[in-house]
């Protein structure tokens, strides 16, 4: 079974990091089953880095939401291609990077990695 954690931040509560812990189900496609707060210290040391995953990551109906905000939704900043709570706001400042999002889109396929803190 296939497992990674993905990092997001929690505009909602002045950008709080927590992992999301995705799987690669039988189809192949990826979806988020978990999330959990982290700081960013132990996120470093866990190395939760450079795995890829594409697909719709769908929430699982079990998937308990952000640890912060509870939002199921999530979207991927334009400019830095992280991952950041989505309660159907149209617009936001990106917690990861300080891009103001105006015209959020959500899309149906993401490419997203682990990536750094
Ligand atoms: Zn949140
Ligand atoms: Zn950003």
């Amino acid at each position: 079974m296939e497992a990674s954690v993905i990092l997001a931040k929690c505009p909602n509560r002045g950008g709080r990091l927590f992992g999301m812990r995705i799987q690669r189900m039988q189809d192949g496609d990826w979806w988020r089953t978990w999330a959990f707060p982290i700081d960013e210290q132990r996120a470093k040391g866990e190395g939760y880095d450079v795995r890829e995953a594409r697909g719709g990551l769908n929430a699982l109906a079990s998937y308990p939401g952000c640890p912060y905000c509870k939002a199921r939704g999530f979207v991927q900043c334009g400019r830095c291609r992280k991952i950041v709570c989505w309660n159907n706001e149209e617009q936001m400042t990106c917690p990861w990077c300080g891009n103001h999002m105006d015209s959020i889109v959500t899309a149906d396929s993401f490419n997203v990695s682990g990536g750094d803190v």
